[in-house]
């Protein structure tokens, strides 16, 4: 006979793995005790030692579904001849390093039993068990138990109870676990708060009723409120447009099941799969052409190739779909710039002027999630926002991690704490300029510090002095400060979750980036080790007339690649954008720029496609970020015949700067594709095309000025990083080109590509720094 004290750690809490273990230690004959501590879950256990090594297998291969085991510490204990195998209460310890599993879509036993009439939770919408419901959301401490839930105010009746006591029961120890009788309850308000419902069956069944009339409703969710309406009403998605005071910006779409989208969009079964796994984000699925007129209306995402659609994953998503309309157009329920509502309170104060209705609960959202946004591009699956549903769930790095805090950037920002191999992203917190934002954020880091158990000896933020995030790592009292250039930060990301930590070439291309020289880059070509970097290419400056201004407003832009093409002339030229921009506002920004007043310098593709998308005259002014470059590239013309990308691309210049022997800075001069733009335009060449030819000419100009750096410097792995990239096109084009070249290509996959993965480069970057 042997003892073996085992302890496991992994998502290993509210995932059904005691009872797992119970099960197992039964089937291998073994008998002794197992319990849930901060660290994970510990067991001792008495048999043979093969059955016990059989034991310890299967816990590796056979692990509950949403179980994740990442190491299991196994030594030798004293003999206690146990008499069975028992479930004992949790045990604090000194370390606190469990993983805390994401919130689960709803399991498929759970809906089960939900639409049984003769089961006790028919049409109950908070069913739940051990392998679904909410988790991190409800989570205030740990370890995970119910009194440190915001389940804590709901005492369980007896049957609930001995169902959660039961360890052979779905249910055992399932910490949200209610029932109509003893749990929470939805209910139903007007747009003052007054109610009028009579019970929570009624409840459900008005709001759907109301959506199908074409009202809008607003819905407390898992993670915060959505506004919802039906999908195919055209008028109910103009109103929603109209009183969200959002005029184009895609809404994201829900649907009962996969199979209800198929008339409306493709999709892959890899798409299916992931429309269907646990962690339900939003998937980006191109749109059909099609006639039917029952499918969602154009206006749920006008100017754009694909609809964002989730299916359900919450019961009472089920009952709002199968009682009410077929798709629902389910938008994130915010005040314009602010977080997510989570609050009843807040969300009748705030969307008072827009819904009709308010379909509330009264279990507490502890902590705020948006869903998730994922899109498969060049085959593989990329986040665009990574959040409810995958947050906390670390990203493994490959060597021991000092404690450090990553703040992120400003826009889209998250943020990142670290501890062993483990990198844990915070869910997508915000543009941090906005002030519930900026606390949303100090929330978001003390939250996490405080369940993850890491208190940071190292803060590492961004170099941009502007930054709220910059703001925060610097107020910060005894605690060692680490600035980390921006578009670094993006290639450490993606060199992070490739295991790369040798020398790369990183293409890195997005919208706005601090500087090592004070101008704002965002086409770059950077030489990067975790440590250090070199920048190595990079676009021609050009200037950005009014700063921020152009930013919303790209027909600025316009402006200044016309200025830096043509000079002053360009006020004579003979194109649509000269005539739908007014004269006055043209020679006004014409004099900004000769004067050089309020027109700092940019190196940032992003404005590239801004400029482009107002000389074709696809936007001039946006109301959401990238709107104009994600309308240019809805805009190109992608059916032409599979050629070389690169032929019958614009013309391009590469200057090269001599930095010192043998070494160089290559300048990347788009100005001669801007003159034959404007030669296209004139001679009336379709926008599809000049768009597509466009977006290939600055693939063909970076892998060119990227071949250039590999020749120079003998390195052949390219990593892709900036939220350029979230365009198909470019990354597409890009992986196709560089590999063509003999390039080796590295891509994201785990974090956003954008400034939502911004982060964990930072982290990387200052441990790389920290080490001797
Ligand atoms: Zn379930
Ligand atoms: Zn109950």
């Amino acid at each position: 006979m042997a003892a073996k004290k085992l302890e496991i750690s992994g998502v290993v809490q509210g995932v059904g793995f005691r009872p797992f273990l119970f099960v197992l230690a039964k089937k291998y004959h073994l008998k002794g005790e197992v319990s849930n501590t901060s660290g994970g879950v510990l067991a001792i256990v008495e048999g043979t030692l093969d059955n016990i090594k059989r034991f310890i297998r299967d816990i590796y291969d056979k692990n509950p579904l949403l179980a994740s085991v990442t190491h299991i510490e196994s030594s030798d204990t004293q003999v206690q001849n146990f008499s069975s195998f028992q479930i004992v209460k949790s045990r604090a310890s000194k370390s606190r390093a469990t993983l805390i599993s994401p919130d689960v879509s709803i399991c498929s036993d759970c809906l089960t039993e939900m639409k049984d009439f003769n089961d006790r939770r028919y049409e109950y919408p908070f069913i739940n068990c051990t392998n679904c419901g909410p988790r991190y959301t409800i989570i205030e401490d740990i370890p995970y138990d119910r009194p440190k839930t915001s389940m804590k105010h709901f005492k369980m009746c007896a049957v609930c109870q001995q169902e959660y006591d039961d360890p052979l029961d779905r249910r055992f120890h399932a910490q949200p676990n209610a029932c109509p009788d003893c749990g929470p309850r939805v209910f139903l308000t007007d747009n003052k708060g007054k109610r009028i419902d009579s019970d929570s069956k009624n409840a459900v069944t008005l709001a759907a009723q109301y959506l199908s009339q074409g009202k809008i409703v607003a819905v407390k969710g898992l993670g915060g409120f959505h506004l919802a309406c039906d999908a195919s009403s055209k008028k109910a998605v103009k109103r929603l447009r109209l009183r969200k005071a959002r005029p184009h910006k895609p809404f994201a779409l829900m649907a009962e099941s996969a199979s209800r989208l198929f008339d409306h969009v493709h999709v892959s079964s890899s798409e299916k799969q992931l429309l269907e796994s646990y962690h339900r984000p939003i998937v980006l699925l191109n749109k059909k052409q099609t006639k039917n007129n029952h499918g969602p209306v154009l206006d749920v995402a006008p100017y754009n190739k694909t609809f964002g659609v989730m299916l359900p994953y919450t019961p009472l998503h089920y009952l709002l779909l199968e009682k009410g309309p077929d798709i629902l157009v389910m938008t994130s329920g915010n005040r314009s710039g602010e977080p997510l509502s989570i609050d009843n309170e807040d969300a009748l104060d705030a969307f008072s002027h827009i819904a009709d209705y308010f379909l509330l609960h009264n279990r507490d959202i502890y902590f705020r999630a948006d869903d998730s946004i994922v899109r498969f591009q060049a085959g593989e699956q990329r986040f665009i926002r990574r959040s409810r549903g995958y947050a906390p769930l670390p990203v493994l790095l490959n060597k021991k991690m000092p404690k450090i805090l990553g703040c992120g950037g400003g826009l889209k920002s998250t943020v990142c704490l670290t501890r062993d191999n483990y990198a844990f992203l915070s869910q997508h917190i915000g543009d941090l300029d906005n002030v519930k934002v900026y606390g949303f954020f100090k929330n978001s880091i003390d939250h996490l510090k405080n369940i993850l158990d890491i208190q940071p000896d190292i803060i590492a933020h961004d170099m941009h002095p502007g930054y709220m995030s910059t703001d925060y790592a610097t107020a910060q009292k005894d605690v060692k400060k680490i600035a980390v250039q921006h578009h670094h930060a993006h290639a450490a990301a993606c060199m992070a979750e490739n295991d790369l930590d040798e020398a790369v070439i990183a293409i890195t291309l997005d919208g706005t980036g601090y500087g090592t020289d004070g101008h704002i880059w965002g086409g770059e070509i950077l030489l990067c080790t975790h440590k250090a970097f070199k920048r190595k290419a990079h676009l021609s400056y050009i200037k950005m007339p009014g700063g921020d201004a152009a930013v919303l407003e790209p027909w600025r832009m316009a402006a200044s690649v016309l200025y830096q093409a043509f000079g002053n002339d360009f006020l004579s030229l003979d194109v649509p954008y000269i005539k739908e921009v007014q004269k006055e506002k043209l020679s006004f920004v014409c004099q900004m720029m000769e004067k050089n007043l309020n027109s700092p310098l940019t190196s940032s593709a992003g404005r590239l496609f801004d400029a482009v998308a107002s000389l074709l005259c696809i936007r001039h002014e946006i109301s959401h970020e990238s709107q104009a470059a994600m309308e240019l590239e809805a805009m190109a013309n992608e059916n032409i015949p599979e050629k070389n990308i690169l032929d019958g691309v614009y013309e391009f210049d590469i200057i090269h700067h001599k930095t010192g022997d043998n070494d160089r800075l290559f300048e990347i001069n788009m100005m001669p594709s801007i003159r034959q733009i404007i030669e296209d335009l004139q001679e009336g060449k379709p926008l599809g095309l000049i768009s597509s030819t466009f977006h290939h000419t600055l693939v063909a100009a970076f892998t060119d000025a990227a071949i250039r750096v590999s020749k120079e410097t003998g390195i052949t792995k390219t990593v892709l990083s900036g939220g350029v990239f979230n365009n198909d096109i470019i990354l597409t084009g890009m992986i196709k080109a560089l590999e063509e070249n003999c390039l080796k290509v590295y891509t994201h996959k785990k974090v956003p590509t954008g400034d939502g993965g911004i982060p964990l480069g930072q982290v990387v970057v200052a441990a790389a720094l920290e080490e001797k």
